[in-house]
């Protein structure tokens, strides 16, 4: 008999309860009882969506990210949050956001750092070590959960972050070696096992994903360390890796003393045989078959060949389940009752994928005829989508075959580009402009809103937005900034506003996944050939140049960015869609430029997330992101000025592939870490115009002239003042105009000043 089981469940809920729960706490409208009500209720849904499988997750729920319950059940919260005092929960918060529910909040956040879990758009809570750093279990929490289970029946198994990729995936904040705190960690971890099994648990899923990445020999040796000594316990232990293959840590992982290996084999199929032939004769392999990160349905038929020759090897040795937790994707896909219904039968959500688990179960176990109907009806809505003429256009297959390399490269080098802007802008030394989008208000959503709803006439919506683009102007030019923008009133989201007007897009009503914490993300999904069948943003930009002499910069999503953040089609390689969006956003940028426009910024802010997690796959990745971000850009001619825009300044390592995009301008988030930046550039020798932010969006205080002055100068002593640019780190979106307008204004009077003396 196989098993099936699943890694994890999304937390936040069919309706996103996780969040307004959360929400109303913070904001002292609901009690901490309330909370842990909600709590549990949330639990007890998702444990009984989860009903029909062998095993169910438990401790895989979280209040806002489950490396920070790691943190907390270790004892593990940074000490100047420990020293304010107060509640468990308190110190749970002021980790998670700097401040909790009746504090007070104030600049200068105490919050511990957030960054991607792996190459997924999850945050975690980055854990701090240090060489004082001392572990205390207090699993209290965890063991209030497999209680409730209990009670409800539930047949659970315990998820855990694995005590190597905890420490992997933290920073130290001294200068001491994190792999110094295995052995106090591992005691930990072996209390912890213990009192799980006091509790009747079998079954943990220690999570591993740091084995899909690349090891030095030092974290292998910590692996080997790590399992024999945990090794020693009652409990069964499932060694949990996800988000790739194994690659060269995969004869280490068959090594480690565990019960089980759970590996990813959604698209990894082709590491099975190595796989089969070292995994020793008594352990169990859980193979992660259904794909835990995009929303398709599955081929269960494909899957089953796959499956029915090792079932019959493995026998009950063989687990199934996603290929990793189900929290990169949205909740159920039966809310969708808006939505096409042809491209809806292709969709698998997380309800979706955890039936998909049982039927292949099913199958397994008692044959396929068993579940014929239900593989009919899979086969039957895959050959439709293979089918479909919805997804295949041939007028785009042309266009793509069409492509030629001359398309991606500029007619001229910058040197003499450069020159031909200079002649036709005109602009002052250190240019001052802004990344995009101005303030967001309750008036601006309230008016797109009822524009959707239909309360509102589309050119009663229109004129609106006409006004708010002139009422931009205006304060730009107030402001005395050099180039201005539209300020982006139309858009909601800089990726599903495009989305939107391509065809090859659909969105979901409710298909919200889990960023960080309470905050959500609905990604689009991409199910076809991409087409722009009418210019996107021509006429709100065309109509902020009409107010004004000064150069109005264009403002275009790149098409990076639109892959990067979206649900993806898996059907083709990612770098063809990339294409296809290239194609796309290149003709509004070439009617932009007809239209006179002669400045146009395409942001790729999300251009450095899609770096695999293997090394030796990155110039793979980089060679067709930066073909797309190319084609994109490069066909304009000689004087219209192209700027991108990215929401950092690691270019370290990928600053090749930076100068390769060729951009005549690129403005970057600098404002937190200046110093990286500049040996960037020394080491790379940037050839281009940069525009460092000097402004961190991100915060409300406004910065100092001198700060600003300061950040400037010394990026001058690596790159000459003429190829400068003034801007704050990122869009203003988020920011109120009170903060916008003084902090522009000290923008614009630090470039005075430095002009003086320049
Ligand atoms: N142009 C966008 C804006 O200003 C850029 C946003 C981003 O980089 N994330 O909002
Ligand atoms: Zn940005």
């Amino acid at each position: 008999m196989v098993t099936t089981h699943n890694l994890g469940f999304p937390r936040i809920g069919a309706n996103r309860e996780l969040k307004f729960t959360l929400e109303a706490y913070w904001q002292n409208k609901i009690s901490v009882k309330e909370l842990e009500k909600q709590r549990d209720q949330l639990c007890q849904e998702n444990w009984q969506r989860q009903i029909t499988l062998d095993y169910v997750p438990v401790g895989d729920f979280s209040f806002y990210d489950h490396v920070l319950d790691t943190s907390q059940m270790l004892g593990n919260l940074p000490q100047r949050i420990l020293s304010l005092g107060g509640e468990a929960l308190s110190s749970y918060f002021r980790t998670a956001r700097g401040h909790t529910a009746g504090d007070e909040i104030h600049a200068g956040s105490t919050a511990g750092e957030m960054t991607k879990w792996f190459n997924t758009n999850y945050h975690y809570i980055v854990p701090e070590f240090s060489a004082r750093t001392r572990f205390t279990l207090n699993a209290s929490h965890l063991i209030d959960q497999i209680k409730q289970a209990k009670i409800l029946g539930i047949k659970a198994k315990v998820v855990l972050l694995g005590p190597v990729t905890y420490l992997r995936i933290g920073k130290c904040t001294d200068n001491s070696s994190v792999l110094n705190l295995l052995p106090p960690l591992l005691n930990c971890y072996q209390e912890l096992l213990g009192l799980l099994a006091d509790h009747g648990i079998t079954w943990v899923q220690i999570d591993e994903p740091a084995l899909v990445t690349d090891l030095e020999a030092i974290w292998q040796q910590a692996y080997i360390k790590a399992y024999e000594t945990l090794s020693n316990n009652r409990i069964n232990m499932m060694l949990t890796t996800y988000f790739g293959t194994l690659g060269d840590n995969l004869l280490l992982s068959c090594r480690l003393p565990v019960q089980g290996l759970h590996v990813d084999m959604s698209q990894h199929q082709l590491e099975m045989p190595t796989l089969l032939k070292n995994l020793p004769s008594e352990r169990l392999l859980s193979l992660g078959v259904v794909d835990g990160r995009n929303i398709w349905k599955s081929d269960l038929h494909n899957i089953l060949n796959i499956l029915e020759p090792v079932h019959q090897a493995l026998g009950n040795r063989l687990w199934i389940a996603p290929s990793c937790s189900l929290l990169h994707v949205p909740v159920d896909l039966a809310r969708e009752s808006g939505m096409d219904t042809e491209i809806r039968s292709w969709l698998a959500f997380a309800q979706q994928k955890i039936e998909e688990i049982h039927i292949l179960g099913q199958a397994l176990n008692q044959g396929r005829d068993s579940v014929y109907e239900f593989l009919a009806a899979n086969q039957h809505a895959l050959s439709q989508r293979r089918a479909s003429s919805r997804v295949h256009n041939p007028e785009v297959t042309s266009a793509i075959a069409g492509l030629h390399p001359t398309m991606g490269t500029r007619t001229s080098p910058y040197a003499l580009r450069a020159e031909a802007q200079k002649q036709r802008l005109n602009l002052p030394l250190f240019p001052t402009t802004t990344i995009g989008s101005f303030p967001q208000t309750d008036d601006l959503r309230r008016l797109r809103q009822a524009w959707r709803c239909g309360d509102i006439a589309e050119l009663t919506y229109h004129q609106a937005i006409y006004d708010e683009i002139s009422l931009c102007i205006r304060e730009q030019q107030a402001l005395g900034l050099d180039v201005l923008v539209h300020g982006e009133a139309e858009r909601n989201d800089m990726v599903e506003y495009f989305g939107e007007h391509l065809r090859g897009y659909i969105f979901s009503q409710f298909g919200w996944v889990q960023s960080y914490g309470s905050r959500c993300v609905k990604p689009p999904i991409i199910y076809g050939d991409i087409q722009r069948p009418h210019p996107i943003t021509l006429p709100w930009i065309t109509y902020a140049q009409s107010l004004t002499k000064q150069p109005v910069k264009g403002m275009l999503t790149g098409p990076v960015t639109m892959l990067n953040w979206s649900f993806v089609r898996d059907d083709q390689p990612r770098s063809t869609t990339a294409r296809q969006l290239a194609l796309a956003i290149r003709q509004e940028v070439l009617d932009l430029e007809t239209a006179g426009i002669q400045i146009i910024q395409i942001d790729e802010a999300a251009l450095r997330e899609g770096l695999p997690l293997r090394r030796s796959q990155w110039t793979e990745y980089l060679s067709w992101a930066i073909e797309a971000f190319r084609i994109t850009a490069n066909g304009v001619s000689d004087a219209t000025q192209i700027h991108t825009h990215m929401c950092y300044s690691e270019f370290n390592d990928i600053m090749a592939a930076i100068m390769a995009m060729d951009a005549d301008v690129i403005t970057i988030e600098t404002s937190r870490s200046n110093a990286d930046l500049l040996k960037a550039l020394d080491n790379l020798n940037y050839p281009n115009e940069l525009g460092p932010g000097v402004y961190d969006i991100h915060s409300p205080i406004t910065p100092t002239l001198d700060q600003i002055t300061t950040l400037i100068q010394q990026t001058c002593q690596h790159i000459p003042a003429a190829r400068l640019w003034i801007n704050p780190d990122c869009g203003l979106k988020t920011r109120r105009w009170e903060e916008v307008r003084p902090a522009l204004k000290r923008m614009v009077e630090a470039a005075h000043q430095l002009r003086a003396i320049h």
